[in-house]
């Protein structure tokens, strides 16, 4: 029999086979890859599925990873961004060391290549506004028609290059274009656009320039500078690929990176484009980046997600061609499992109901011993205070109990949590019937929750003492959209909005332990599901939970 002594490999995908053949081939002796946002927004679920992938790899591959702000349009961009993507890549555990590039720091590479292709008669400055390229541009069907500006000579070309960069010509006079084929069936392929003239500051190189590069002027030439050798987006590049070739087959670049693409994620019950989680925060239907509802990585950890379990998610989903959904619920089952082995058990009453227990002498108090974590002694224990009047959830008792309701009701015995088995014996109620106050008897001999003579209790509920727990806010989160897809076929994803994705509750009731608690603080609340210290709006004896995840799936058989 053999014995695992290492980890289990992560699970292979097709770009895990591309590189183990290009390693064993020697295609290439090392693995470099890079992840790419433009700081034009903030990371979210979808970028962590990039992340994981190409970190992943060059970990996996003894490689490395570099960060690269893909800082080419910058009217869009702000250091805000920079700081928080930095931020959101180092939370979800990544290092990419001394490789932090910016595409703005090859600007000057870039330039001086877009003049050698000038000086190869293969770029040349067009005056057509963009209303004009857009229609000299063709359709699918039909071919493009060449711009009257796109024989120029190279000397006059160079010429109006260098004007254009001199700052002489205003915004959308003039553009940098590729000199290729306006009859290609594929459209990037039309003579694209190289430069376009922008007199704004960026956020990197301040007002160095007032031409910018496009995107695909700078991609895989950063790729080339930095020596990435597997280049991997998401699949609509993939019609961009021969542009991406064209440029490193016909510019003297210092290395050959290759493009590969795999399907983005999408997930249910969320949309994840930058403009509608921008217009989600300006409307005010979310209180900023970071509400615990986003998808945005800055809200999942706000809500309490685990940066282990988002790198479990993206494990789990797989990297594969096609375009597919992914269920919500299997990343609320990733926090799940992740918490469950680790997050320590606490008693919270979210709607206090009171019991007193008339046969308890008033005034006397006893703690019981409460192991942290069921299966896992080693968490240790901690005290639970009990005393005459507890509170509990007033769900957990019922007058007229429906058949199998095995909570508190009057004549039958319940177990408290660790402590005794009581007997409802009457209730209060007030003027318009509803109970107030619930009256018990305990069963002095049930000390820790046992009956002396054995007999069988089915129900056991959580409660607190009413005089030794911590009343505090608990912020009950659920989905943003009540539809699986809000967005799709262009729908306007607003009408789909859940009007319960948060529910406050304003006087929970905690065990008097958790008023100390500080920091990255995950728990379970017993039978409530998994709870965070919110990071911004706790105060100290004053915290605020956020609920992470409920304890089982409550959508899915919806
Ligand atoms: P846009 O380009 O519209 O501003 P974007 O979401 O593509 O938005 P980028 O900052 O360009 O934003 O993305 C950085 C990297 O993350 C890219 O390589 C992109 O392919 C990848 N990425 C973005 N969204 C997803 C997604 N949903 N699933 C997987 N990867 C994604
Ligand atoms: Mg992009």
């Amino acid at each position: 029999m053999s014995i695992e002594t290492t980890t289990p490999a992560a699970p292979s995908n097709f770009l895990r086979t591309i590189i183990e053949d290009d390693l064993d081939t020697g295609k290439h002796q090392n693995v470099v890859t890079r992840f790419p946002p433009e700081p034009n927004g903030y990371l979210h679920i979808g970028h962590a599925k990039s992340i994981c992938l190409n970190f992943g790899l060059a970990r996996d591959f003894g490689g490395r990873c570099h960060l690269r702000f893909d800082d080419t349009n910058p009217v869009k961009e702000e250091v805000e961004y920079i700081e928080s993507i930095k931020e959101s890549v180092r939370w979800l555990g990544f290092d990419w060391g001394e490789h932090l590039y910016y595409a703005s720091d090859y600007f000057e590479q870039l330039y001086q290549w877009a003049e050698y292709l000038i000086g190869q008669s293969k770029a040349y400055v067009d005056d057509l506004s963009a209303d004009e390229m857009r229609t000299y541009r063709g359709t699918l069907t039909e071919p493009g028609t060449e711009s009257p500006f796109r024989n120029r000579s190279v000397a006059e070309n160079l010429d109006l290059f260098r004007r254009m960069r001199a700052g002489e010509f205003p915004d959308g006079a003039k553009v940098l274009r590729a000199k290729i084929d306006m009859a290609s069936p594929n459209l990037n392929l039309r003579d694209p656009v190289l430069y376009r003239i922008s007199h704004v500051p960026h956020p990197h190189v301040g007002d160095a320039w007032c031409i910018y590069p496009m995107y695909d002027f700078a991609h895989g030439q950063s790729d080339a500078i930095e020596g990435i050798t597997h280049s991997i987006c998401t699949l609509e590049f993939e019609d961009h690929k021969p542009l991406y070739e064209w440029f490193l087959d016909n510019l003297p670049v210092p290395a050959r990176p290759r493009q590969y693409e795999f399907a983005r994620l999408n997930l249910t019950y969320a949309v994840m484009s930058k403009r509608k989680l921008h217009e989600l925060v300006t409307s005010g239907t979310v209180s900023g980046w970071d509400d615990p509802r986003m998808p945005t990585l800055m809200g999942l950890r706000r809500r309490g997600y685990t940066p282990e379990s988002i790198r479990a998610f993206c494990e789990r989903i797989g990297v594969g061609r096609s375009d597919s959904w992914i269920d919500m619920a299997i990343l609320e089952e990733a926090v799940r499992e992740d918490l469950n082995e680790r997050a320590p058990r606490a008693l919270a009453v979210l709607r206090p109901l009171k019991v007193v227990i008339d046969n308890y002498p008033a005034g006397e108090v006893e703690e019981f011993e409460a192991a942290n974590h069921p299966q896992k002694p080693e968490m240790g224990s901690r005290t639970v205070t009990f005393s005459r009047e507890l509170f509990i959830e007033q769900d957990d008792f019922c007058e007229q109990p429906p058949k199998g309701f095995f909570r508190m009701t009057p004549g039958a015995e319940v177990r408290l949590r660790y402590a005794y088995i009581v007997r409802c014996t009457s209730v209060v109620k007030d003027e318009n019937g509803a109970v107030t106050e619930v009256h018990c008897e305990y069963d002095p001999a049930s000390r820790g929750g046992s009956a002396a003579d054995g007999r069988k209790i089915k129900g056991t509920i959580h409660w607190v003492s009413a005089s030794h727990s911590l009343e505090a806010e608990v912020r009950l989160f659920d989905r943003l959209f009540t539809d699986p897809n809000p967005d799709r076929g262009g729908a306007d994803y607003k009408q789909f909005l859940n009007p319960q994705s948060v529910e406050v509750v304003s006087s929970a009731r905690l065990e008097a332990g958790l008023a100390s608690v500080d920091g990255d603080v995950r728990l379970q609340f017993e039978r409530q599901g998994y709870f965070c210290l919110d990071c911004k709006d706790s105060r100290p004896g004053s915290p605020v939970f956020n609920r992470i995840a409920t304890l089982k799936d409550t959508w899915t058989k919806k």
